[in-house]
């Protein structure tokens, strides 16, 4: 059993704010960087060639806060 990808939450800051869960209220959140099918890009019309986005789980509830950049 490998314990390499072990994560520990941690605070989060976006544009100079704490991020705080949505339902929870917590305050602690593992960060993932979630990569984007190009197909689903287009979708979402995102014109550009970084298809991934910072997604954001709390360590509470595990709401999925997740950002298109
Ligand atoms: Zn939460």
């Amino acid at each position: 059993m490998s314990n390499t990808n072990e994560k520990r939450p941690r605070s989060v800051t976006l544009k100079g704010n704490p991020l705080v869960c949505t339902m929870c209220k917590g305050d602690r959140f593992y960060v993932e960087t979630v990569k984007i099918d190009p197909m689903v890009g287009q979708i979402l019309n995102l014109n550009r060639s970084d298809v991934s986005a910072p997604s954001y789980v709390c360590a509470k509830c595990k709401h999925d806060h997740w950002f298109l950049g």
